[in-house]
């Protein structure tokens, strides 16, 4: 039987600790931390995922800024926004929700971003600081999914890290994470032979696929932290992770639920990241 990791009340003091030290940041600075957030059509999940960051932005008391454009909206326009995003003192942070509709070039949109400004963590400047060790954000999901490892209080450094997922924003970022901490890392992806042999081998189990019950008891070893980034959704309306719950729990000595896992950790990690900004962008160091 696994001991549950609870990303709910994990998330929930990382946001108390951000909106401690935003009151901190207002009484004593003046400085209240904003986070703009750039919204392009009707996507029905991206209209959760923003309402969801307005709300912990008021919860933790950043100004929130929201920009929702038409579907039809215009390369040209979204980056005369981020443009003007850029370069408004009020606002610390700039996350343009993906996906874009097709007619915008996201790399385009990221690139043009100022990498302070960037709290997702995607710009090639902080893609390559984290590369180097040397980031001032990380990535909120990755950095989300460290914290819920740390939560547990097991060690890192040593352990063979297996990551199934070799995405930009989370698979790659996640294996350079627990790198950082000095885990032996395996990067499984797609085109991975024996995945099974491979994920046996892991005292710390990430899966960021994209598929509903892909991780099975058979591939995950006795004792295992298993931690499922997945978010699936299934033909009865249910979310429902990358593992396979009721055949992996078992084995595993800590596991992440899916809802109530990794999903909460993201919001949290964008609001540390914004008051990171602020502080950076006002050159306050506590
Ligand atoms: P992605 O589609 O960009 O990447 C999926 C990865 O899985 C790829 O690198 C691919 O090589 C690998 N893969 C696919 N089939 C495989 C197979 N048969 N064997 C081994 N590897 C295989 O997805 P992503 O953006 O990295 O997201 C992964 C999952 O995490 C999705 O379910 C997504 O919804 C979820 N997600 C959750 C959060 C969160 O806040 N919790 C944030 C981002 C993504």
């Amino acid at each position: 039987m696994a001991n549950i990791i609870d990303g709910k009340a994990v998330s929930a003091k990382v946001k108390e600790q951000v909106r401690i030290e935003t009151e901190a940041l207002i009484q004593k600075h003046g400085i209240q931390p904003g986070l703009a957030v750039v919204i392009v059509g009707n996507d029905p999940a991206s209209r959760v995922y923003v309402n969801n960051k307005k709300k912990a932005c008021e919860a933790v008391g950043f100004k929130s800024f929201e920009y929702a454009l038409p579907e039809e909206t215009t390369q040209e326009e979204l980056l005369e926004l981020v443009d003007t995003l850029n370069k408004d003192k009020n606002v610390n942070g700039i996350l343009v929700q993906l996906p874009v509709p097709k007619q915008i070039d996201d790399k385009a949109i990221i690139n043009a971003i100022a990498a302070e400004k960037d709290v997702d963590a995607f710009h090639p400047e902080n893609v390559g600081r984290i590369m180097i060790g040397e980031y001032s954000f990380l990535p909120c999901t990755p950095a989300g999914a460290m914290e819920l490892i740390d939560s547990t209080g097991v060690e890192i450094a040593g352990k063979n890290c297996v990551v199934i997922g070799r995405s930009n924003i989370v698979g790659k970022p996640m294996a350079m994470l627990l790198l950082h901490r000095s885990g032996t890392v395996t990067i499984c992806h797609s085109k991975t032979q024996n995945l099974a042999e491979v994920t046996r081998q892991a005292d710390i189990l990430v899966a960021a696929v994209g598929r509903a019950n892909f991780v099975t008891g058979d591939m995950v070893k006795e004792g295992a932290v298993v931690i499922d980034v997945g978010i699936n959704r299934l033909d009865n309306g249910k979310l429902c992770g990358d593992v396979n719950y009721a055949e992996v729990e078992p084995k595993a000595s800590w596991i992440t639920p899916v809802p109530g896992g990794v999903g909460p950790m993201t919001i949290a990690m964008l609001m540390r990241n914004t008051l990171t900004a602020a502080k950076a962008q006002n050159g306050i160091q506590d």
